[in-house]
């Protein structure tokens, strides 16, 4: 199955991102309309359209983009003032593209989340 998202396109170096990171398993890259003064992407290789579509076959994948974030964040000096990792899932969760991702937010006090008002 291939990834048709705008994510897959950035995968495939068909459009271009702000890459931070990429190993064989996922890629990370900077948000286009970023929420938080830093604000990255997390996204498998495996093409895994939600978080509602993933299976314990995705166990460990799913390890990995947490460790992925985690990593980054300590990486970028984040881990001691924190940060916020965020998965959206369809409509109601904000999802807009349909390949999982996982969203990290970090740099300023974050406000609180709940239903949009
Ligand atoms: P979600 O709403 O959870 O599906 O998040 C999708 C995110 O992708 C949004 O925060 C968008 O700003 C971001 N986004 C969309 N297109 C691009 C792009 N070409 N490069 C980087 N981020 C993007």
């Amino acid at each position: 199955m291939t990834d048709t998202t705008i994510f897959g396109k950035i995968i495939r170096r068909e459009i271009p991102a702000d890459i931070v990171f990429e190993d064989e398993h996922l890629i990370a890259f900077r948000d286009i309309a970023p929420s938080a003064p830093v604000h990255v992407l997390f996204v498998p290789k495996t093409p895994i359209a939600t978080l509602d579509a993933a299976c314990g076959e995705h166990a460990e994948l799913l390890g990995r983009l947490m460790l992925a974030a985690a990593d980054y964040a300590r990486r970028a000096g984040f881990s001691e003032p924190g940060y916020r990792v965020v998965v959206n899932c369809n409509g109601d969760g904000g999802q807009t593209v349909f390949q999982l991702h996982l969203h990290l937010l970090a740099g300023a006090p974050l406000g609180g989340f709940g239903v949009a008002r």
